[in-house]
C-alpha cells in the first residue's frame, strides 16, 4: 500500500503561541497535512502551513496540493502569505472553502496580502493555482474523498470528513458544539412552550447534521479550546469545551479523538490537566474512546491506527 500518514503542523486556536511554556504541544495555529501516496491534502492554512511549504521544497517531486479552508477567521488562513511552493513554478495547487464560488474565495484569501497589509499581493504566486467551485456535498483529491458540513461557529464555517487508505478522518477545528442546546436551557424561560419546542426542534436538527459528519471516525481532531471556567466567559465565542468535545467523540462512536485548536492561554501543563480530566471522563464512561492532545509535529500513520 502507497504511504498514508497525517501530520500536524499547528495546533494552536486564535493566535500563535512562540514561548516556551507552549512548545511541547507547538504554538502554531491550525495546519494538518494528510499525505496519501502521490497526493497531499493541507487542511487551513494557520501558521503551521509554513513549516509545511519549506519541507515541501525540499522534496523530490512536487506533488500536487490540496488545501481546504474550514472559514477564513485569521488563525487559519494568516500562514498562506509565507507559504513558498505558491511563488515557485511547477506546484499545482488547488484551494476549496465556503463561499459561493471560486472568485469569491479568491477574493477572501486575497485580501489580507494586499496593501497596505502585506508588501507581497497573491499576483506574486506564480504556481498554477486554482480556486474550486462548489459542485455538491464532496469533492476527490487523487485517493482522498471529502464530505463537508456546516458547524456552529461564527461566519460560514465547514467542518469536513476524508476518507482515505481505508481509514476515516474528521477535522473540525472550530465548532461550538451545544451551543444552541447551551443558550435554550439558560434562556428557556424567555420563551412560550411553542417556541420552545420550535426552538429545539431546529437544536435536534443542527446536531444532527453535525454528529452525522463524525459520526464512527477513527481519527476526529476536533475544537477543544475551553475549560468550562473559559467557556463560562466565552459562550457563544464559537468554540467548545473540552469536556463536551470528550462526550461529543463517545457519543458518536469516535475512536480516536485528538484535542485541538488550543487556547493561547493554555502551556503545556495546562494541557496535561486537560487531557488527565478528559481520560477520566471516558474511563467514568466505559468507553473505550482512546483520546490524545494534539501536538505540533505529532505524525500518524494512517495504517497503524
Ligand atoms: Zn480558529
Ligand atoms: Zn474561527
Amino acid at each position: 500500500m502507497q504511504e498514508a500518514y497525517l501530520r500536524f503542523w499547528g495546533v494552536r486556536g486564535s493566535y500563535a503561541v512562540p514561548a516556551a511554556t507552549h512548545l511541547r504541544v507547538g504554538g502554531n495555529t491550525s495546519c494538518v497535512e494528510i499525505r496519501s501516496g502521490d497526493h497531499i491534502l493541507i487542511c487551513d492554512a494557520g501558521t503551521g502551513i509554513i513549516g509545511l511549504g519549506d519541507k515541501l521544497l525540499g522534496e523530490a517531486r512536487r506533488l500536487p496540493l490540496m488545501v481546504l479552508f474550514t472559514h477564513y477567521h485569521w488563525d487559519h488562513i494568516c500562514g498562506l502569505p509565507f507559504f513558498q511552493p505558491a511563488f515557485q513554478s511547477g506546484w499545482d495547487i488547488q484551494f476549496f472553502g465556503p463561499g459561493p464560488n471560486g472568485a469569491e474565495m479568491e477574493q477572501r484569501l486575497s485580501s489580507q496580502m494586499k496593501s497596505p497589509y502585506s508588501p507581497v499581493e497573491t499576483e506574486s504566486w506564480i504556481a498554477d493555482i486554482r480556486y474550486l467551485e462548489p459542485r455538491g456535498p464532496c469533492l476527490e483529491h487523487g485517493p482522498i474523498r471529502i464530505t463537508y458540513q456546516h458547524v456552529h461557529h461564527p461566519g460560514l464555517t465547514y467542518g469536513y470528513r476524508m476518507e482515505v487508505a481505508g481509514k476515516s478522518i474528521a477535522y473540525v477545528p472550530d465548532h461550538e458544539y451545544l451551543f444552541q442546546a447551551r443558550s435554550l436551557e439558560s434562556r428557556a424561560q424567555e420563551f412560550s412552550a411553542a417556541d420552545r419546542e420550535y426552538l429545539a426542534h431546529i437544536e435536534r436538527e443542527e446536531r444532527t447534521s453535525e454528529t452525522a459528519l463524525i459520526h464512527g471516525v477513527d481519527v476526529l481532531i476536533h475544537d477543544a479550546q475551553y475549560t468550562p471556567k473559559q467557556y463560562a466567559e466565552k459562550r457563544g465565542w464559537g468554540h467548545s469545551c473540552f469536556i463536551d468535545t470528550v462526550n461529543l467523540a463517545i457519543d458518536t462512536e469516535v475512536k480516536a479523538l485528538y484535542l485541538y485548536h488550543h487556547d493561547p492561554a493554555s502551556a503545556d501543563a495546562d494541557m496535561d490537566k486537560i487531557h488527565a480530566q478528559s481520560l477520566k471522563i471516558i474511563a467514568a464512561r466505559g468507553s473505550a474512546l482512546r483520546c490524545y492532545v494534539a501536538q505540533e509535529g505529532m505524525t500518524l500513520n494512517l495504517s497503524d491506527i
